[in-house]
């Protein structure tokens, strides 16, 4: 039993150290506790130690990134049988480097959301309380790394789905720049949005899996030959760094328990030595609109091949017309084809100027303004969701879900590196401060992270379960 409760706090670089294998401990694990905190879809019954530097370590893999063999869902009923044929390149890489893959875990419906209440399926359970949402869409993910069920796992991140989830679970949750990790193989929602990253209990470990994870892929014409060493800045003193926070923040819908939090990051920053400074940053209250205008456009292309013809489970009926119609709307969810009508509308020949171009030209200027605060400061930092998890069931409209993304749309429409970093609890639930940095200054914005992380206390939500 020692060994089993070790292993729901044990990190890579912990492991590595020890050089034991773990994959027995986190079958056991998921079968014991999954069934109240349903982060997985499938569980990898033929999980094996697999050989390379990181054997023995188990990790998770968000549903909407393609295993091979390994049933494949994106949460959706149109692909509830699908067994992909191949690796995503993230997979083969992770295999590769001898991470075991213990099974997939849930999402909102192709990624669409913020709490994994739009599954098909079910929803996670937030581990620190379980009539609470895990966040999301990466929702699985995070909860499965919370609860000690894996070391690591994968999440895809279009508007926060990695940052989101882990702020609400209490774990790291890191968003590289667009094009340094490959998005082969990684079911597209939106393609100029998508970037998978590492949620993990340390910034160390999220550190080490993107060096694992990231590089050029020939499959993926928007990666980058860049060669970072990720872990490169962790032990570097940060203590002189210039910070700059959106005075924005603390507008209207933020929760008091965030806002508090939230100055007590800055006045944390303060004393570890860091200028910090308030900027103006009236774009961002577009932020919102832009990202609600663009992801839908892309959606409604990216999932056309989802017809029932070429790809998804096909509902029959007489004539072509009608199967595609049938199978749409029998097999995907509400969400979903809200997203896909929007995006249609908004590219119509008759519309296309007045919402998609525009909010292209706002994208360009959001960019624009975030490049010129970065001559001046090294990071940007503010709360990553204006609100700590909320119920099951307690949120009915869906402006309201998207209204919670303020604060990580950003970093996807610029393409710029962000992480969400665990800083303490409001009223008994995890509070995460998001820090984001210049592209490509991903390994400054871990470094940075880290340096904060040392003197913040870790605690795990299974604390009590163990005395
Ligand atoms: N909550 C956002 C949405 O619903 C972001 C989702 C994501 O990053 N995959 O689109």
């Amino acid at each position: 039993m020692k060994k089993l409760k070790n292993f729901r706090k044990l990190t890579i670089s912990e492991i590595l150290k020890e050089k034991g294998s773990y994959i027995k401990e986190s079958l056991e694990t998921i079968k014991k506790i999954d069934k109240d905190i349903k982060a997985f879809i499938t569980i990898n019954e033929n999980a094996d130690i697999l050989p390379g530097k990181f054997s023995g370590v188990p990790i998770a893999v968000k549903d909407n990134i393609v295993t091979k063999g390994l049933r494949t869902t994106c949460a959706s009923k149109i692909l509830e049988n699908y067994i992909p044929p191949y690796d995503a390149t993230v997979v083969k890489k992770i295999k590769d480097a001898g991470f075991t893959i213990m099974g997939k875990t849930n999402l909102d419906e192709f990624a669409m959301g913020t709490g994994t209440e739009y599954s098909s399926f079910f929803v996670t359970r937030n581990p620190w309380d379980l009539t609470r949402v895990a966040g999301g869409s990466s929702g699985g993910s995070a909860a499965a790394v919370a609860s000690g069920q894996v070391v690591a796992a994968l999440g895809s991140d279009t508007g926060g789905s990695i940052r989101q989830p882990a702020a609400f679970c209490g774990v790291v949750g890191f968003k590289p720049t667009y094009g340094l990790v490959s998005r082969y193989g990684l079911v597209a929602f939106a393609s100029s949005l998508d970037q998978i990253g590492p949620i993990t209990k340390n910034v160390e470990d999220a550190a080490i899996l993107m060096n694992v994870i990231s590089g050029y892929d020939p499959n993926d014409s928007t990666t980058v030959e860049k060669n970072i060493d990720f872990t490169k800045f962790l032990d570097k003193d940060f203590s002189n760094v210039k910070i700059a926070f959106p005075k924005e923040v603390f507008g209207e819908g933020i929760d008091e328990g965030v806002a508090q939090k939230f100055q007590e990051f800055i006045s944390f920053l303060e004393k570890k030595g860091a200028k910090v400074q308030n900027i103006d940053f009236p774009e961002l209250k577009y932020a919102v609109a832009t990202y609600y205008i663009i992801a839908p456009a892309e959606v409604s292309s990216n999932l056309s091949r989802f017809d029932g013809i070429r790809y998804g489970k096909r509902s029959e009926k007489d004539g072509l017309l009608e199967t595609y119609l049938n199978t749409r709307s029998e097999n995907l969810g509400p969400e979903v084809i809200r997203r896909i009508m929007i995006g249609t509308f908004t590219l119509s020949a008759a519309y296309y100027d007045a919402y998609f171009e525009k909010a292209q030209k706002v994208r360009r200027l959001i960019t624009k303004k975030i490049e010129e605060f970065f001559d001046d400061f090294d990071f940007i930092v503010t709360p990553t969701s204006p609100i700590t998890a909320f119920k099951i069931g307690e949120i009915k409209d869906p402006l309201i879900y998207y209204l919670m993304d303020i604060f990580t749309i950003p970093a996807n429409l610029s393409g710029i590196p962000a992480i969400s970093l665990p800083f303490g609890f409001s009223e008994g639930l995890p509070v995460g401060m998001q820090i984001m940095g210049k592209r490509f200054d991903d390994a400054k914005v871990l470094g940075f992270a880290r340096f904060i992380e040392k003197d913040i206390p870790k605690v795990f939500p299974f604390e009590e379960d163990e005395k």
